[in-house]
């Protein structure tokens, strides 16, 4: 299968669906702290089994992580969009999961490519978390249909971890992997995806940046662009370099994976519903959405056919 074949594979169809499903119904929220009437587990169990579920009919091999967490406490004192205050040691402690597919690659299984998304909405409001990160959420879980389709040479790992809950997951899966000395050649973190301003919403504009706060993750933004352009995927693309080295990403990055970027909608983030009540999957741009899934996708198989020489500035 041709890059161009396969990008058209990604489904916007199936995406709005799982959206839906996440940050709708049967899931209003994806917490510890909420259980839906009749379920014996909390709404982000659930999204486990959902994803978990995606995985093994893409033919992933699936693992959990268990980890403790407390949710955040509210301070609606605090500036708008930062309500999530530290939880005390006192609060109670819950279970949460690492959710991780890998599908070993042929020729060169211990080299990897990490994708990424957090896929618990927030722990100290109920918000449907539609766009953080109900997309990343799902763009994930189509990528590993779209590339249940593809021979893999190389390694395809993707992590599906907590944000919204203290501690972050992702420190603890990043962590594991430095422990032991993964060749990860790229990790790619999908956080709202799509999220925009509202004059940006308004005009249309299908927003993607590519944050990056390394040298080498850098060199990763230049390959997203270079391949944005190649295969014309119509995104209002933006590199930009994030100082603060945070979110998952930056775990990856702490952990010494220093090829690394973030895509997300816009940077600075400028959704108007940014963790709030608001963030609903009726506001979510899928044209948009479907684009910015290629853009990972078109990164997963250049990196998967030509490992790091993918990387290297080009002519
Ligand atoms: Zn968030």
């Amino acid at each position: 299968m041709t890059t161009p074949e396969a990008l058209e594979l990604v489904s916007g169809e199936r995406m709005r669906r799982d959206l839906f499903l996440l940050s709708s119904a049967p899931l209003p929220f994806r917490t510890v702290r909420y259980t839906r009437p009749g379920s014996s587990v909390c709404s982000l169990r659930e999204v486990d089994g959902m994803v978990a579920s995606c995985l093994v009919e893409a033919g992933f091999r699936v693992s959990e992580t268990r980890q403790r967490v407390q949710a955040f406490r509210c301070d609606r004192g605090k500036p708008l969009h930062h309500w999530y205050a530290r939880p005390e040691p006192t609060d109670p402690w819950y279970d949460a999961f690492n959710v991780e597919g890998a599908r070993e690659g042929r020729d060169l299984p211990g080299e990897i490519i990490q994708l990424v998304s957090h896929k618990d909405s927030m722990s100290w409001i109920d918000s449907p978390g539609a766009l953080d990160n109900g997309v990343g959420t799902v763009a994930n879980m189509e990528l590993a249909r779209v590339l249940a389709k593809v021979p893999l040479r190389r390694t395809v790992r993707i992590l599906f971890c907590n944000e919204e809950h203290t501690p972050w997951t992702s420190r603890a899966a990043a962590e594991s992997a430095a422990r032991r000395g993964d060749h990860i050649l790229a990790v790619l973190n999908q956080d709202s995806l799509t999220g925009k301003s509202d004059r940006d919403a308004a005009q249309g504009r299908r927003t993607h940046a590519v944050a990056y706060s390394t040298e080498e993750g850098r060199a990763l933004a230049h390959l997203l662009k270079r391949l944005h352009d190649a295969a014309d995927i119509g995104l209002d693309l933006t590199l930009v370099h994030k100082e603060r080295v945070n979110d998952d990403d930056g775990m990856f990055i702490q952990a010494g994976f220093r090829t690394t970027v973030m895509n997300v909608g816009s940077f600075p983030y400028a959704d108007s519903q940014y963790h709030l009540e608001g963030d609903r999957p009726e506001r979510v741009d899928i044209d948009n959405l479907v684009r910015s899934a290629r853009l990972v996708l078109a990164a997963v198989l250049a990196l998967d056919a030509e490992g790091e020489a993918a990387l290297r500035p080009q002519g």
